[in-house]
């Protein structure tokens, strides 16, 4: 591909951290557990460098876990970290912008936002216009969830 993403190194890096040997079912081992922005530009796996948006991901069967580049992600694991970060970016530029529905489910499950701030971006998510309370708990909540990806290492419980 020439585009400095490496399938045969992520895939070295990858299958020994899996249990299945076929590189289509070890992918099937994997979810995205953390995204963080990095400070310092990091090198993906595949070689690919500078990279500043990292998923950890965890293997459900070995209980191994890794970092790897957002592009990686997406393209050669099938996860949508990508879709998260859009949501980052939207809300960084516009606070009072809502999150997106994948952002919504990803930061509940790390438990980033709580049961309540998980109900209320559900019930919000969709709304032109809120209340300036709804208001200040959107930015609230946003504020929060940029707060937990500049974390290095941020991931909430597996
Ligand atoms: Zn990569």
């Amino acid at each position: 591909m020439g585009d400095g993403y490496n399938l045969q190194q992520l895939k070295a890096h990858i299958l020994p951290l899996s249990n299945a040997g076929s590189w289509d079912v070890a992918v099937k081992e994997w979810s995205l557990v953390g995204i963080h922005e990095a400070d310092e530009p990091e090198a993906c796996p595949c070689g690919h460098f500078p990279i500043i948006e990292m998923c950890s991901i965890h293997n459900r069967v070995t209980g191994h876990s890794t970092e790897v580049g957002n592009i990686c992600v997406k393209r050669f694991l099938g996860l949508r970290s990508d879709l998260i970060f859009t949501a980052i970016k939207r809300i960084r530029k516009d606070p009072d912008k809502s999150l997106n529905a994948d952002a919504i489910a990803f930061f509940h499950e790390r438990r980033v936002l709580n049961e309540w701030e998980y109900n209320f971006c559900q019930n919000t998510m969709r709304l032109r216009s809120l209340t300036s309370a709804q208001l200040g708990k959107r930015r609230d909540i946003n504020r929060k969830v940029l707060a937990a990806i500049e974390k290095r290492g941020f991931q909430g419980p597996q």
